[in-house]
């Protein structure tokens, strides 16, 4: 009796426990969604039910007082009702049309609630850790998106441009966020190889896991003075940090070292084209906190041109292919160079499919 009774689950409560009365009620049964104006989206069941879903931008590290002013809005609006996209958008669900409006007004009262990140406009930025809590980023996330979302954020409340435009940032190549397969994406890079720190290492450090753990056998034992160590063979490191998730004596953060390189025209929809991978756009970009201006200045820059010369419903990588990759280059302005080619040359033979563009 005691196991039967037992709570093995202390997991989140399942889902279906939060939905609101009338997403219960017609479950299964939702025909379509439109979008009424930038960041309001109707839903239509087949029994004629309809519910609204109210987007709003928000930070992705939130205080409790504004997640408190969050909830007064759910419970004044919504019956209590909200939720979190995965892009850090805050979802208003409104079940009765008569709150509509006043949720809006209020909204705008509050003013830290944006309303938009729907449609073909710019939405919130999906995003990693960065320097706030995780041990291996060569590059903030928070900041970089607080700075890049500050001079997108016409495109985030408007429908002005061709298509959707997912922005993704990831602050090491371990690649917590979309980097792979986004519109546009920030990716941290690391261009040393650890710092060995010998004397400490064998009292922090299992040896032979951390041999074990780096993906190209960069890693074989060493032994410096006195001490137990390891050696690293630089042709061979890829500067991934996989080592120091296992020994903290392994760092390689290195302020003049790390950065950002940006990526283009992936998308994980199918619609109308597969998907697609991002593809290698800029190498490398210093490290400028607070705003990072260069970073900033580029993603604008390629936004733009999009905007200008892409079709309806184009989404960015779609439109790199149409024009050609060499025009894309030629029309932002960024320089193509030997690093964006892979000449992999047994890639043919390998399950290795490639970002880079084929030599
Ligand atoms: Fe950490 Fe890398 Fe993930 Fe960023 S992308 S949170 S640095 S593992
Ligand atoms: Fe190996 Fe990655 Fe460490 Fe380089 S950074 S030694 S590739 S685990």
């Amino acid at each position: 009796e005691f196991q039967a009774n037992k709570i093995t689950d202390i997991g989140p409560p399942k889902y279906d426990e939060m939905w609101p009365q009338v997403i219960k009620d017609n479950y299964g049964k939702w025909l379509y969604h439109d979008i009424l104006e930038p960041g309001v989206l109707v839903h239509v069941s087949e029994s004629g039910a309809k519910v609204w879903s109210l987007r709003c931008g928000a930070t992705r590290l939130m205080t409790t007082m504004f997640l408190e002013q969050v909830c007064k809005l759910a419970d004044e609006y919504c019956g209590g009702f909200f939720r979190f996209t995965t892009r850090n958008n805050i979802e208003f669900i409104v079940s009765d049309e008569s709150k509509l409006e006043p949720l809006k007004k209020a909204l705008a009262d509050n003013g830290a609630l944006p309303l938009g990140g729907t449609g073909a406009g710019v939405t919130n930025i999906v995003h990693t850790q960065g320097w706030v809590h995780c041990h291996t980023p060569a590059i903030d996330a928070s900041g970089v998106v607080k700075a890049v979302m500050d001079e997108l954020f016409d495109y985030f409340n408007s429908h002005k441009l061709p298509a959707q435009v997912r922005i993704s940032l990831a602050c090491c190549l371990n690649m917590c966020g979309a980097v792979h397969c986004s519109d546009i994406s920030i990716l941290g890079v690391h261009r040393k190889p650890p710092v060995i720190e010998h004397s400490h290492l064998d009292k922090m450090c299992e040896i032979p896991t951390t041999i074990a753990a780096c993906p190209t056998a960069a890693i074989k034992p060493n032994k410096v003075d006195e001490f137990k160590s390891v050696a690293v063979n630089a042709d061979r490191c890829m500067f991934c940090g996989n080592c120091y998730t296992m020994c903290p004596a392994m760092p390689l953060a290195d302020a003049a070292g790390d950065g950002i390189a940006l990526w283009v025209g992936g998308k994980v929809s199918n619609a109308k084209s597969m998907p697609m991978f991002s593809k290698l756009a800029v190498p490398y970009i210093p490290n400028e906190p607070p705003r990072w201006p260069t970073t900033v200045n580029t993603i604008k820059k390629i936004v733009e041109v999009y905007a200008g010369d892409a079709m309806k419903y184009e989404r960015v990588g779609e439109w790199a292919q149409r024009i050609g990759w060499e025009k894309f280059f030629e029309k932002t302005g960024l320089e193509f160079s030997h690093h964006h080619i892979d000449d992999y040359r047994f890639a043919a033979t390998t399950w290795r499919t490639s970002t880079q563009f084929k030599w």
